[in-house]
């Protein structure tokens, strides 16, 4: 039975469905075999630093100390739970590298969320379901955000001052200083040569098949948008 650090254990446990102990043991694993694992984690003095600079335990129950200690005493089953649960609560401001052991908390759970994304966790579907609207602009557009995004039914808070964006957008967006921000339909001119740099890196590092492992349907969507692209530009790409 693990120590208790401070933390709910079995409350948190009953959100997601639980695996078996090597099943946890072997995510630990690879998340420990991360080159940045060992520069990120030296023991805990259980200070508390990190929490007290931490904007997120602030506002959730969450806390950077659990996760270092956590780690540090190599307790599977905590770990386990935080990766289901905690380390979404993050901001990754990064405020707890002040820690005086030489930890950094919040780039721990970086490694974390990424061991939680690459074996399709629950949880990391649920933190990224929200996003697969973005992901695809920036598949499809090369930024993330528009400007024709500010409609007034979008903004209702705004009152008339949204409206009159909105009407007088082309206008607005001449007045900006840089050219490549006179764009209403993407964040700014993206040329056709990024955009295939883009694709092209997130083929080579793997994002694709991260993005498969969380959301099938998104991944098709964006296969068909970036195959034909690649194509075009003439590059003989499948990603299956
Ligand atoms: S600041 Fe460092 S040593 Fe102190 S509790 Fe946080 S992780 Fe542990
Ligand atoms: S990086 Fe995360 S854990 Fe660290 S202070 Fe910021 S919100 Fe807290």
């Amino acid at each position: 039975m693990s120590k208790n650090i401070g933390y709910p254990l079995d409350l948190k446990m009953n959100h997601y469905a639980d695996v078996s102990y090597d099943e946890k043991e072997r995510l630990f694993e690879e998340v420990k075999a991360d080159e940045r694992y060992h520069h990120m984690l030296y023991g805990c003095y259980e200070c508390g630093i990190c929490v007290a600079s931490c904007p997120s335990a602030k506002f959730y129950d969450f806390s950077p100390r659990v996760i270092a200690q956590a780690l540090a005493r190599e307790d599977v089953d905590l770990i386990y739970t935080l990766m289901e649960d905690s380390i979404w609560d993050c901001s990754q401001c990064f405020s707890c590298d002040r820690c005086p052991r030489g930890n950094s908390p919040g780039q721990l759970i970086t490694i974390m969320r990424e061991v939680a994304v690459r074996n399709g966790l629950a949880s990391a579907k649920k933190a990224l379901e929200g996003y697969g609207r973005i992901i695809y602009k920036i598949m499809s557009t090369g930024s993330q955000v528009s400007p024709d995004m500010l409609q007034p039914n979008a903004f209702p808070d705004w009152g008339v001052h949204v409206n009159e964006i909105a009407e007088n957008l082309e206008l607005w967006r001449k007045a900006l200083p840089p050219e490549t921000l006179h764009t209403t339909e993407t964040g700014w001119t993206v040329s056709d040569k990024t955009i295939i740099e883009l694709y092209l890196i997130w083929h080579m590092t793997g994002v694709m098949d991260l993005i498969e492992g969380i959301d099938e349907g998104l991944f098709m969507i964006l296969v068909d948008v970036m195959e034909e692209r690649l194509e075009d530009a003439g590059y003989d790409i499948t990603f299956d």
